[in-house]
């Protein structure tokens, strides 16, 4: 089975909004099974959607269009889907009704514009709204089936698991096939460099499917096999995983939904170990990441956000000579760094970090991007230096992951 989906509104080609929606569905479309070839997004334009609609029905077997059933002018959806289909729109009685008793809940009257979201092309069923005004549409034409579901993303996701899905899922072609996925998430590696390593592996298989997915400072290698059971889906992925690991070793540190600092939670909380930060140029973050995973206080204790010289030194005992003899960015200061936390705050793992993120400041010796990561445990301090220019933003969160994978590897014993 093929869909199309069709994003409507002026919004999303301004760049006013992001099209969440598309994104949502083509998810769940996967998930299923479902292939999706084309994706439009249009504007409030009647003929444009009118023709974005057509040329779906030309091609595919679901059309799913999101937004644009408001009340106002510029909801054109129906409309649009009635001029496609060469049909009248009529307004539901019920749909009238049920309009009324929403908007008396609210101790309001529906004016004639509420009332031409109960409109919908001859022949459409109208879909319940539980969480809002409009009802969305389904309408079977010509062995095809269009939906119309509402823009906003609440009210979509729920229209969409509710109504939707279990409507595809007894239509559909695929006789029990679904698609099932695994990812692993990379560190420390770069998209190119990861493809480079998978090259042999990705030229020969065929299932399960085999992609790769850069985003800040971390890439996802995506498993996708379709199988008609979880089993049979689990084993394929599984095999196809192990080979992955085997190329790729300690670059991998996590599967599916992991983070970088949910997989260390795990880590501290096997080894009932603690840990605190001491941070200069990440101004808070890595701390920050760390306190986003549920029950972290069971190992984080604390940190320091030490961005002047005086604070390294009165809060961290950061020497000053070494402040005086290295500068605060250099890897005699991370050590200290991450000492003085250790011991302040008595963790058995500190991390620490000090950098230049700019885009002033750099100099020949200390360019823009340098930085020192420390992490420091019972038996010694671990430094590393490495280099990442970019926007400030890009830098913190470069730095905190590679921070966070530092200590990954520390606490693994493999660095
Ligand atoms: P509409 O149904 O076109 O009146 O859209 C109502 C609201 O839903 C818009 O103002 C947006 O906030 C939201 N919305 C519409 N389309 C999308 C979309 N494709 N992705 C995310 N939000 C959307
Ligand atoms: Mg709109």
């Amino acid at each position: 089975m093929r869909a199309e989906l069709i994003s409507v509104g002026t919004e999303l080609l301004l760049g006013e909004i992001v099209d969440t929606n598309a994104a949502y569905l083509s998810q769940k479309l996967a998930e299923i099974g479902v292939d999706v070839y084309h994706r439009h997004t249009v504007g409030d334009n009647l003929s444009r959607l009118a023709e974005a609609v057509g040329l779906a029905l030309s091609r595919s077997d679901v059309i799913i269009l999101s937004g644009g059933l408001g009340p106002t002018e510029d909801d054109l959806t129906r409309q649009a889907i009635a001029e496609a289909t060469g049909r009248v729109l009529l307004r539901s009685p019920q749909a009238v009704d049920r309009l009324r008793e929403f908007f008396a809940s609210r101790g309001r009257v529906p004016t004639d514009n509420n009332l031409r979201q109960a409109d919908a092309p001859e022949g459409a069923v109208l879909l319940d709204n539980p969480v809002g005004t409009a009802p969305g549409i389904l309408l079977e034409h010509d062995c095809r089936q269009i939906y119309a579901l509402p823009g906003p993303p609440t009210e979509l996701h729920r229209m969409f698991t509710d109504q939707v899905l279990p409507r595809l899922e007894e239509t559909s072609d695929l006789q029990g096939q679904r698609l099932y996925c695994h990812s692993l998430l990379l560190a420390d590696i770069g998209e190119s460099n990861a493809a480079a390593i998978l090259a042999e592996l990705i030229h020969d298989q065929s299932d399960p499917s085999i992609a790769l997915y850069a985003s800040p400072a971390q890439v996802r290698v995506r498993l996708a096999t379709k199988a008609a059971d979880a089993q049979t889906a689990h084993h394929r992925l599984q095999v196809a995983a192990e080979d992955i690991r085997c190329l790729l070793g300690d670059h991998v540190f996590g599967t599916n939904e992991d983070t970088m600092e949910s997989v260390i939670g795990q880590l501290l909380r096997q080894r009932h170990a603690t840990l605190s930060v001491a941070e200069s140029c990440t101004g808070g973050l890595i701390a920050s990441r760390i306190t986003d995973v549920p029950g972290s206080s069971d190992y984080f204790l604390g940190g320091t956000v030490a961005y002047a010289n005086e604070i390294k030194q009165a809060l961290l005992g950061v020497p000053g000579s070494v402040l005086d003899t290295y500068g605060a960015v250099s890897a005699e200061c991370a050590q200290a760094m991450a000492e003085g936390a250790r011991t302040s705050f008595g963790t058995d793992f500190a991390a620490a970090t000090t950098g230049i993120a700019g885009p002033d400041g750099g100099t020949p010796e200390k360019p823009v991007g340098l930085v020192y990561i420390a992490v420091a445990d019972e038996t010694d301090t671990h430094v590393e230096q490495h280099n990442w220019p970019g926007t400030r933003e890009q830098f913190k969160r470069r730095v905190s992951q590679i921070a966070l994978n530092t200590l990954r590897k520390r606490i693994l014993g493999t660095t």
